[in-house]
């Protein structure tokens, strides 16, 4: 029997998309550099021992598996690279909540759970689950654990792997581990969880997952600055954060640019302040406690604040917390509306964000002159999403074409700050070839030692972040 129809009879009905049936949503890509790969079966096991069992499967046939949750990565890790042999094995129906237990502030949900219904579930106990971005509705816990998903509120609950407490994963030949352990302390050996998050599927497949929680929010206050320069963000954040009882949650930097694209180009996003400014940062303070007043405060620390800051809008009400949190949470789709991009993802220490944001600025400007700079992101956590849009006077294609020469431009810049080319998107097929060149070499071979332990015959998701080695 041919081994999809062996799947098939083992998964049951429904388990098995062959190409020409209905397959066009789990192989687009949400940046069209890696669409429509063709691959020769989408397999949907309902359970961690279907998964395990197509594993095994694949295993024996020698075929490639490519793992998808919400298929929202930026770096095409969930598309097949080229050659069509693959399987993409889609966690979607592992989209059970096994367990909430909100004494041990934890939850148990398997991977196919998308973020918002962990988000929901935790809610439902008057927890908190804090892992929050645009694409919550959209993207899966599993896929946020594969690639270490940051967000909005790294800066108090950090990304998802400080979140996590315990695993199930099924490895390479198809032995299920059980690590969903619920425990915030566990010394009893290596922490394995560590190697499988961020790994983006290539290590082993995440099928559940034990998750923190936190008390729910009670107060919030959210204010949107407008500032003369990047170093005043950075001088803000700081004192927010040390006058305000560490209540600071979200500290997201937008440039005029990408503010203005927004305005331009995305629904229900209108000026926030009355006069433009070259900086804006849109503030969110939230408190578990009852009576705290974070408006206050928020209020006293941004009237004291030092030169640099110009006027501010503390919102009146949720309505008005959401219109700021639309101008941020619009400008990824509204710079589709201004031309291609080139994207680039990057962190250096908080410190050094104004001093990067000049230097590559200038080297991106002199590559390409007209280029318009759109960088936006969680300045808090020294992360910014450093994108360029096209010259107006240039054509879409011909900018793309000069993708590589400006990312690996705006990447040297980074390294000079010991930044991160990679900070929170991961490395997908967009970037091994800059692990290759930027990364330590020795890190680069305890990775590659690493692939060949937990997947010796390379078939989780080949051609993905661990760059082959130099001959
Ligand atoms: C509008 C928008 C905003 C975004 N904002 C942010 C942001 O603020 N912060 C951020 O970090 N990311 C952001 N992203 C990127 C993306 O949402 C994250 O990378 C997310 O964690 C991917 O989850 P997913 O379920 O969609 O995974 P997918 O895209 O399906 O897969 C991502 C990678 O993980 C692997 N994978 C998926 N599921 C599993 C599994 N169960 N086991 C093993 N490997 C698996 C895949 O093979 C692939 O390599 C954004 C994306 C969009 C579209």
């Amino acid at each position: 029997m041919e081994f999809l129809d062996a799947l098939s009879q083992q998964l049951g009905p429904g388990a098995v998309i062959h190409p020409g049936e209905g397959m066009a949503s789990y192989l687009t890509e949400r940046r069209g550099l890696f669409a429509d790969r063709p691959v020769r079966a989408v397999l949907r096991p309902a359970d961690s021992a279907g998964v395990a069992a197509t594993v095994r499967m694949c295993a024996q046939q020698g075929v490639a598996i490519v793992p998808q949750g919400g298929n929202t990565g930026l770096c095409g890790g969930a598309a097949a690279t080229d050659g069509g042999e693959a399987i993409i094995l889609s966690l979607e129906r592992l989209n059970r909540i096994r367990a909430v237990d909100a004494d041990n502030f934890s939850l148990t949900a398997e991977a196919g759970c998308r973020l918002s219904a962990v988000q929901a579930a935790a809610a439902a106990v008057d927890r908190l689950f804090p892992l929050s971005y645009a694409a919550e509705g959209d993207c899966q816990i599993g896929g946020n654990l594969a690639t270490n998903a940051g967000g909005m509120n790294v800066l108090r609950y950090g990304n998802a792997r400080d979140l996590t407490l315990g695993l199930e994963v099924v490895l390479a030949d198809g032995r299920i581990w059980n690590g969903l352990r619920a425990l915030r302390k566990d010394n009893s050996g290596y922490d394995l969880k560590d190697l499988f998050i961020g790994a983006e599927g290539t290590l082993g497949i995440i099928t559940a997952a034990t998750l923190k929680l936190f008390p729910a929010i009670r107060e919030r206050a959210t204010a949107i600055v407008g500032l003369e320069s990047a170093e005043s963000a950075v001088a803000l954040f700081g004192i927010l954060r040390a006058e305000s009882g560490d209540t600071v949650t979200s500290c997201e930097l937008m440039g005029r640019q990408p503010l203005a694209f927004a305005i331009d180009y995305a629904e229900g996003c209108v000026e926030p302040l009355p006069a433009a400014y070259p900086w804006y940062l849109l503030i969110e303070l939230t408190s578990s406690g009852h009576e705290v007043q974070l408006g206050r405060r928020l209020e006293r620390a941004l009237s004291a604040a030092p030169a640099g800051i110009g006027d501010y809008r503390i919102a009146d009400n949720a309505d008005e917390a959401a219109a700021f949190w639309r101008l941020r949470n619009g400008i990824p789709g509204a710079q589709k509306g201004a031309g291609a991009s080139v994207k680039n993802d990057i962190s250096v220490p908080v410190a050094d964000m104004p001093g990067f944001i000049d230097a590559a600025g200038a080297v991106v400007r002199d590559a390409c002159p007209g280029v318009r700079v759109c960088a936006f992101g969680h300045i808090g956590d020294g992360n910014i999403h450093f994108n360029l849009t096209r010259p107006e006077t240039m054509d879409d294609a011909d900018f793309l074409a000069e993708w590589d020469e400006l990312t690996q431009q705006v990447h040297d810049v980074v390294m000079t700050y010991n930044g991160s080319f990679a900070a929170e998107h991961g490395v997908g097929q967009l970037k091994p070839g800059e692990v290759s060149r930027l990364k330590d070499p020795v890190e680069q071979d305890l990775m590659r030692r690493l692939k060949s332990a937990l997947d010796p015959a390379g078939r989780l998701n080949p051609g993905k972040v661990v760059p082959p080695a130099e001959d």
